[in-house]
């Protein structure tokens, strides 16, 4: 029996066997193999490039299907470089004279082959280096062997272990015998993170050795309110969480009841409490819990839990079926946030060295201006279905919002001549997640209909701290008195310009935040659903003044001990029940 400290993402207790997901290697080693294992090297290259023929055979007949040329034409090309003998003969070349592994044979030329594309210099050439990087992916997966096919050898609840999750993996898992994972590296609002959240699966991650203690098969438990994964527990300590499991999924079930009563304090003040979702179908799952609409949707994940970049069409589609599902509710639809730890590495031909630095969100977006230009028109045209509110992310400079605003004219006067009807008054907010945008406040305000505070990025910005590192994720704290300045600057501010403001990041659905959100002159949070209940719990706690004096007191301290130490007296008096699931942030 082992226990593995990490830090607890996402409550509940996971109890099952272990699968071991290794992922594909990005830097391929140099490694030989003796004469007589060439033809097995050999073997394995053959069988993964006809496995990947098949698996893009497969995805081309569905994209031909639902009529869209261009995307089956980038399967053709795949297909055509995994019939050609001038990519193809030198790896077998390279195995059989020196002797090399597959992967690093299939690694090198592919890559030289992209190289050799880039150096061309023109956008079409570029574009076809990145399709051969995705192809080399696909084929080093395949020598990786298929995850999926030892997935299905497990029986029963299943805990995965990984060194890392990206946010597509994550969405992979969601599958019924999948009931949690445990990950190495990580940190509290990494996205993998706020995905296991939404899934309503346990998760410890920044483990940093659960893949050397865990084989596959070994019994696991993993904690995710305690912060610890439990291999191989004797029969006493699985009895004792098995009992906690199911004390935990009551408490669920009795916090509940809150739901169906108004979000209202003690005093009267009513705050409005909305949810984050990756999917449409998470709306249900708000509403359920007592939410009264959507704070923030992340469209990003319709790239990240599909192999093709989405269509208009397609994206128009989910976009009506939230429209559908909201029902006429608030609905803040944000652009995509992509980049960083989101979809851009894999598909760059060489990754960003700094990529939360990076080329990120919006400008990402306004550096691919016809896949932005994409996402526009489907948010406009949905617009016309029912009332949503667009959010732009991460913007950094006033011009980041005028530019995508001139975007959006052109794209409306687009439609118009094409007499596609749309709302010619979407609201068009930011989300105010650097330090630089919290800072020059007021001028954006004169130009934003609304703002939403994302502390996940305005902690990582201001404190220097990647929010994704295990080996800072101590460093990382939203109760850091630095990050407090500004998001009461950042109220403060839309309050005086009569602007609406919300926070949209982890901490809002923290009840150990809420008096202090709320002394701050917050009225409307926006939290992963299953948050809802226990923060309106402590809203009808509270009353204003109480909180507004709060927020004076912890804007006295300079530490981060004192504030958090301070707001769980706070909680402990108002609801000593919350407080076991409000530590950290
Ligand atoms: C944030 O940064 O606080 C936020 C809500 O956005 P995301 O977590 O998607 O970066
Ligand atoms: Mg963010």
């Amino acid at each position: 029996m082992e226990a593995i400290k990490g830090i607890g993402v996402s409550a509940g207790i996971a109890i099952g066997r272990a699968f071991r997901l290794s992922e594909v290697d990005r830097r391929v080693l140099f490694r030989t193999v003796e004469p007589g294992e060439i033809a097995r090297e050999i073997q394995r290259m053959e069988s993964s490039l006809e496995e990947s023929k098949q698996q893009i055979m497969r995805l081309r007949n569905k994209i031909t299907l639902r009529g869209d040329a261009d995307a089956a034409r980038i399967f053709d090309f795949h297909l055509g470089l995994l019939a050609d003998p001038t990519l193809i003969e030198p790896i077998r070349d390279d195995i059989q004279r020196e002797r090399v592994i597959a992967e690093y044979a299939v690694a090198e030329n592919f890559r030289k082959l992209a190289d050799q594309l880039r150096e061309i210099g023109t956008e079409i050439f570029a574009q076809k280096a990145t399709d051969v990087i995705d192809l080399q992916r696909r084929v080093l997966t395949q020598l990786g062997g298929r995850a999926t096919d030892r997935l299905a050898d497990i029986k029963g609840p299943i805990v995965v272990i990984a060194h890392e999750l990206t946010p597509s993996q994550t969405v992979e898992l969601h599958r019924a015998h999948i009931v949690g994972f445990a990950t190495d590296g990580g940190g509290l609002t990494g996205h993998t993170s706020i995905l296991a959240r939404a899934l309503e699966l346990p998760a410890v991650v920044g483990c940093t050795k659960v893949t050397t203690d865990v084989e596959d098969g070994d019994m696991v438990i993993v904690d995710g309110e305690g912060g610890v994964v439990i291999v191989r527990p004797d029969d006493a300590l699985l009895a004792r969480y098995q009992l906690l499991a199911r004390e935990g999924q009551q408490r669920q079930h009795a916090l509940r009841s809150v739901a169906g009563q108004p979000s209202i304090t003690r005093d009267g003040m009513p705050i409005t409490l909305l949810g984050n979702i990756e999917f449409p179908e998470e709306i249900e799952g708000i509403l359920e819990n007592g939410g009264t609409g959507v704070g923030l949707y992340r469209t990003e994940f319709l790239y990240l839990a599909s192999d093709i970049a989405p269509t208009e069409e397609s994206q128009l589609e989910s976009y009506r079926r939230a429209i559908e599902l909201a029902g006429g509710r608030a609905l803040t639809i944000r652009t995509l946030d992509l980049g960083a730890d989101k979809y851009t590495q894999g598909h760059l031909a060489e990754a960003e060295r700094n990529p939360f630095l990076g080329l990120r969100s919006i400008r990402f977006c306004l550096a691919n201006p016809e896949m932005f230009k994409t996402q526009l028109r489907a948010l406009l045209r949905a617009s016309a279905h029912g009332p949503i509110k667009i959010m732009l992310p991460l913007v950094t400079h006033v011009m980041e919002l005028r530019q995508t605003k001139m975007i959006l004219n052109d794209l409306g006067e687009e439609l118009e001549e094409e007499g596609i009807p749309f709302d010619r008054n979407i609201p068009i907010g930011i989300m105010v997640e650097t330090p630089a945008a919290a800072l020059m406040a007021r001028a954006f305000a004169n130009e934003a209909r609304f703002f939403s505070i994302g502390t996940n990025d305005l902690v990582q910005y201001t404190l220097a701290v990647d929010r994704g590192n295990e080996r800072v994720a101590g460093l990382y704290n939203a109760a850091n008195p630095a990050v407090l300045m500004l998001i009461k600057s950042i109220v403060r501010t839309a309050r005086h310009v009569g602007i609406d403001v919300s926070v949209c990041g982890e901490i809002a659905g923290q009840p150990l935040f809420t008096p202090l959100l709320l002394g701050m002159g917050v009225r409307t949070l926006s939290m992963s659903p299953g948050q809802i209940p226990a923060v309106k719990r402590v809203v009808r706690g509270l009353e204003i003044e109480h909180c507004e004096s709060l927020a004076r007191r912890v804007g006295s301290f300079d530490s981060d001990r004192q504030v958090l130490a301070c707001l769980r007296d706070e909680l402990r008096r108002i609801d000593p029940e919350a407080l076991a699931g409000s530590e950290g942030g």
